[in-house]
């Protein structure tokens, strides 16, 4: 391993950044070995936002108490502006010298590296800064004084086993962030504050959006009924839009036969994620459905299929069910369970450039709609590995007729080779959540293999009969993945469409709670999900909790509203409020619902004529 291949290819601020990170990591080994001049180093590399070390404490350890007294001392070492300076010594010598230091992880690892032959011509690097010296590649500053002043902070303590290894000894791993500069590093601090502030898991839990519960399992999320009317009104949005571009909803089961899969190829390339086989009847096996797609082939080759019947679009809102590790488990983000907005279009080669364009506009207006700005498409390709065992020339074409249709839409994109679906090329939604770290939200998916391995067909005008292509969406993703980014956009503030109280009535005092009643009836009537708070809480208390459960709309009924048929009306996210005649306030509610309005966000104004 040379200093380039540490580096990677990053851009100056990011080679910089590395540096950066590389060199607190020995500045708080420093400090910390100034405490504890008896702690044995293991590994301390920069990461992402920062760096962290580990140590053997032995029976002296260190505890978050100790974290300022290490900053500080840090700091006078930034401020000695220590050099940083390059040496190598033959393996021996190395291990010679790191046993008068007593460091036995690195006589380990310095064991290993002269071993593995990695050792280099001139032997082992080691970098010194001070009375500092630790065997490592680089690279790093110039001179512990680069570093800019107050651009890390140490972070936290946490246990981490010496190789990642259970049966090797416990260490201490100290974290610290660490960024360009401090006011970079405060805004890190922020966002990731926002971030806990908005995680969908405390939201999900503070909302009664959804819950987890051990005796059902891990990863097997319940919707309450909050979360319910969330995914209900998805689906609708779903199910209109489909319509208007020439879906049809069809409905399979959650459970099938293990021979599909292995017509599929799910088994064995997607084994992994799929659930053990249930024995049921004789001789036969069932699999929980890892995707809906097999269900829909069969649906298509139950008739014979015609030019004419082509482009076919079917679509389910599946139940699908994969094994994730125990340990990757997250909220809604990763789970057991799941419920897509699936869809496959089955379609002649001719067809596919206009299939493709209507899907990815579908998938514009969808998080256009739903400001979910901040997202990269991918264009996920195949690579040498036996998954993608079929032809290579089929490969190039469909991965170029998904080049092609991105090209041609104008639509940027990064391609990324080893990401693609089994059976072809994808194009990924790639999202990033507040803290900056990028998610698949959906994907949209040109497949050549799977109609051959259904025997899918379709009698072409010659009256011979072809291979479709298939194509397999969805924009809208999951329901609990789609959710748990939404909660966090929205820090759980819904728009009044999806919100699950679209409106709740505080009258002011008990004499006009008839009127309030009133409202409220007329409101359900209409479908409308609408409460009045009877809780006989003082009126500041009732518009706190309207506020809390970050209800979008609340009208409040005093008596001049009850006298001229008026509500005032205040939004969740604004100032503002106004008084309008009931009648337009109702029509106004109807509107918001029926464009889908997005007024969670303040510059989205009322639709009040
Ligand atoms: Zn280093
Ligand atoms: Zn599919």
């Amino acid at each position: 391993m040379n200093q380039d291949d540490v580096c990677g290819q990053g851009s100056d601020e990011d080679q910089f950044l590395y540096r950066l990170r590389h060199s607190l990591a020995h500045i708080m080994a420093q400090a910390v070995l100034e405490l504890r001049p008896n702690a044995k180093l293991a590994f301390g590399p920069p990461v992402e936002n920062g760096f962290y070390y580990d140590f053997d404490f032995g029976d002296a350890p260190l505890g978050e108490s100790d974290l300022e007294d290490v900053e500080n001392r840090m700091r006078r070492i930034i401020k000695a502006k220590q050099p940083f300076e390059q040496r190598w010594m033959p393996p021996e010598e190395a291990e010679q010298f790191l046993a008068s230091r007593h460091q036995d992880y690195k006589i380990e690892y310095a064991r290993e590296l002269a071993a593995t032959g990695r050792a280099g011509d001139q032997g082992l690097s080691f970098f010194s800064s001070g009375p500092f010296i630790d065997m490592c590649e680089g690279p790093h500053l110039a001179h512990t004084g680069e570093a800019p002043k107050g651009c890390f902070k140490l972070d936290r303590i946490s246990g981490s086993y010496w190789r990642g290894d259970e049966k090797r000894p416990m260490l201490t791993r100290i974290y610290g962030l660490a960024f360009e500069s401090q006011d970079a590093l405060k805004d890190f601090l922020e966002r990731r504050k926002l971030a806990m502030e908005r995680d969908h898991r405390k939201l999900g839990e503070e909302l009664d959006l959804f819950i987890q519960d051990q005796e059902v399992g891990v990863g097997l999320p319940m919707w309450m009924p909050n979360g319910a009317v969330i995914r209900d009104e998805l689906e609708a949005w779903a199910r209109e839009e489909e319509f208007k571009a020439g879906y049809q909803r069809v409905a399979t089961p959650a459970i099938t036969r293990g021979d599909l899969y292995r017509r599929s190829g799910h088994l064995p390339h997607y084994a992994d994620s799929m659930y053990p086989p249930m024995p049921v009847d004789e001789n036969d096996e069932y699999y929980l459905r890892p995707m809906n797609c097999p269900h829909h082939h069969k649906i298509y080759a139950a008739r014979l299929r015609s030019y004419r019947d082509l482009p076919l679009r079917l679509a389910e809102y599946g139940h699908v069910y994969r094994y994730e590790k125990h340990g990757s488990l997250s909220g809604l983000l990763r789970v057991r369970a799941m419920c897509m907005n699936d869809a496959h279009i089955y379609c002649t080669p001719d067809q596919v450039e206009s299939e493709f364009r209507a899907i990815l506009g579908m998938y514009s207006h969808y998080y256009t709609h739903l400001r979910m700005g901040n997202f990269r498409v991918r264009l996920s390709l195949h690579d040498a590995r036996e998954k993608y065992a079929a032809n290579e020339a089929e490969w190039l074409r469909s991965e170029a007729i998904v080049r092609d249709v991105l090209d041609r839409m104008g639509v940027a994109y990064d391609e990324e080779t080893g990401e693609a679906a089994f059976y072809g090329p994808k194009v990924d939604i790639q999202v990033k959540n507040l803290m900056g770290r990028e998610e698949t939200v959906s994907t949209c998916q040109l497949d050549f293999v799977m109609a051959d391995r259904f025997d899918l067909a379709y009698v072409d005008k010659d009256g011979a009969l072809k291979r479709p292509f298939i194509i397999h969406r969805a924009p809208l993703s999951t329901h609990e993945r789609m959710i748990s980014f939404l909660i966090e956009f929205y820090g759980g503030a819904f728009p009044t469409w999806m919100a699950p109280v679209q409106a709740r009535i505080v009258p002011v005092n008990e004499e006009v709670m008839p009127y309030a009643r009133e409202l409220e009836s007329a409101l359900r009537d209409r479908l409308f999900r609408a409460e009045v708070d009877d809780t006989g809480e003082s009126f500041n208390k009732k518009i706190r909790n309207a506020v809390t459960r970050k209800i979008p709309n609340i009208w409040i009924i005093g008596g001049k509203e009850a006298a001229n048929r008026s509500v005032t009306w205040r939004r969740y996210c604004v100032k503002e409020q106004v008084t309008v005649p009931f009648e337009k306030a109702l029509e106004c509610l109807q509107t918001m619902r029926r464009d889908r309005v997005m007024d969670n966000f303040p510059d989205i104004p009322l639709p009040i004529a």
